[in-house]
C-alpha cells in the first residue's frame, strides 16, 4: 500500500487542479492521498468528485505557524471543516496573503527587480496566492534560474531581503484547534534547514506533551542525517512518523510518491481522527 500524505493543488500553491491531483496521484500509483493545501479546504469537493476507484482520499490542510520567529507548518489530518475555531483561524491567516505577496513585490521592486501585482496573481490564478506564486515570477523575469534559487536569504526565505511575514498561528494554538476539529497534527518537514531557521528540538518536545502527534521525517528538504535524527527523536518523544512527496505540480520537482507513509502509521492516524473519514474513490460515480 502506497500513501503519501502531503500534496497540493491549485487550492493554494499546487499546479493540478484537485481533480488532476487525484488522478495522477491514482496514475502514480498511489492508494491513499492526502490534500493537504496550505490554510484551506476549498479543494475538497472537487477532489472528491474526481477520486478514482481505488484511490483514498484524506482530506487535510497545512496550517502556516510561527514560533518565536521561526516560520513552521503544521499538517492537519481529517478534522472537521466546519469546525467554526479551526475555520476562523485559516481565514486569518488566508486574509493576510495578499498584503503579504503585495509586500514582497514592493521589496523586490526597491531592488531593482521588475516583478509586478499582475504578474504574481495571473501565476496564482485561483489559488490563494503565496510566496511560491512570487518565487515563479522571479523565474518567469529571469531573475532566478528556478523556484528553490528564489528561496534563498537574497530573495525570499526567511529574513531574506525580499522576504515580508505573514499572520502565522502558534503552533500550540494550532494543536490545539486542530484536535478541537477532531484531527491529527503532523509538524512538516521539522528539519527542513534550507527554508530558514528550524525549531529545536526543545520545542518539538513541547508541542508532544501537548497532543502533537507526529512529525513527518521522510522529506524531499531532509537529507539522510536529518532524517535519523528526526526519527530517534520521534521514538523518544512516542511521536508517529510521517513520509510524503509535498507535491506541488510543475512548480516544485518532487513527484507523487516519492516519499510514502508506513500503513501501520497511516491507520494510527485514522484511528486517531473523529473529525472527518478518508474518501474511498467510487471512480467519480458518488452513487456507489
Ligand atoms: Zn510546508
Ligand atoms: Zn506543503
Amino acid at each position: 500500500m502506497r500513501i503519501d500524505l502531503h500534496c497540493h493543488s491549485t487550492a493554494s500553491d499546487g499546479t493540478d487542479t484537485p481533480a488532476e491531483l487525484v488522478r495522477n496521484a491514482a496514475a502514480a500509483g498511489l492508494d491513499v492521498v492526502a490534500l493537504t493545501d496550505h490554510d484551506t479546504t476549498r479543494g475538497y469537493a472537487e477532489a472528491i468528485a474526481a477520486l478514482p476507484d481505488g484511490l483514498t482520499l484524506v482530506t487535510g490542510a497545512e496550517l502556516s505557524c510561527r514560533i518565536d520567529g521561526v516560520s513552521m507548518h503544521m499538517l492537519a489530518y481529517l478534522f472537521d471543516p466546519e469546525e467554526p475555531a479551526l475555520l476562523a483561524e485559516r481565514e486569518l491567516v488566508r486574509d493576510d496573503r495578499v498584503p503579504r505577496a503585495q509586500g514582497m513585490i514592493a521589496r523586490l521592486n526597491e531592488l531593482g527587480v521588475p516583478v509586478t501585482w499582475e504578474q504574481v496573481a495571473r501565476i496564482a490564478g485561483d489559488g490563494s496566492v503565496g510566496r511560491p506564486h512570487v518565487a515563479s515570477a522571479l523565474v518567469e523575469l529571469g531573475v532566478v534560474p528556478s523556484v528553490d534559487d528564489a528561496f534563498t536569504g537574497d530573495w525570499l526565505a526567511d529574513g531574506g531581503r525580499a522576504h515580508v511575514e505573514k499572520h502565522e498561528t502558534d503552533p500550540f494554538e494550532a494543536i490545539r484547534l486542530i484536535k478541537g476539529a477532531g484531527g491529527v497534527a503532523v509538524f512538516a518537514h521539522p528539519g527542513a534547514s534550507k527554508r530558514g531557521r528550524t525549531v529545536p528540538e526543545s520545542a518539538i518536545a513541547e508541542m508532544a506533551a501537548a497532543g502533537l502527534d507526529g512529525i513527518e521525517v521522510d522529506h524531499m528538504d531532509h537529507d539522510p542525517a536529518t532524517r535519523a535524527r528526526l526519527r530517534g527523536l520521534a521514538k523518544e518523544l512516542g511521536l508517529l512518523t510521517t513520509g510524503s512527496s509535498d507535491y506541488h505540480g510543475s512548480r516544485k520537482t518532487c513527484v507523487l510518491g516519492e516519499y510514502t507513509t508506513d500503513p501501520e502509521v497511516y491507520g494510527e492516524i485514522t484511528r486517531r481522527a473523529t473529525g472527518a473519514f478518508p474518501v474511498p474513490g467510487t471512480g467519480g460515480n458518488p452513487a456507489r
